[in-house]
């Protein structure tokens, strides 16, 4: 098997058993125990490729490194701890957000994350 072929392939079951989207280095350290000698271009390559074959999404939070999903989770959100500064996968989405929309605008797409503080961060200051 072609080498790059066999990265996308680490990289996409690493993304597929993930339980919230990963940073490249994280990608990096879950997938090396599948490739051997696997370096951070190699992931960022791999990324950009999968992108293209649209296997993969991007979940861009403000101020944070870009992170990936998997592109077959359908419609969620995300949670940032603002303590961990981990992100946590919302499976639902509950209100109708294009009804906050001024009259006679077509709402076609929503972007929602919510902050705070997940269970393991409440007990600290
Ligand atoms: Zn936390
Ligand atoms: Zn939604």
């Amino acid at each position: 098997m072609e080498r790059i072929t066999q990265q996308k392939i680490a990289i996409v079951a690493v993304l597929e058993s993930a339980e919230s989207p990963l940073t490249p280095p994280e990608i990096l350290s879950r997938a090396a125990k599948a490739v051997p000698r696997l370096g951070v271009a190699t992931v960022y390559r791999a990324l950009r490729a999968l992108r293209k074959e649209r296997k993969i999404v991007i979940v861009e939070i403000p101020g944070e490194p870009p992170r990936y999903e998997t592109a077959t989770r359908g419609h969620h959100h995300h949670f940032f701890c603002n303590g961990c500064r981990k992100v946590f996968e919302i499976p639902d989405c509950a209100a109708k957000w294009a009804e906050l929309a001024p009259p006679n605008f077509q709402v076609l797409d929503h972007e929602i994350i919510l902050y705070g503080k997940c269970p393991n961060c409440q007990g600290e200051r």
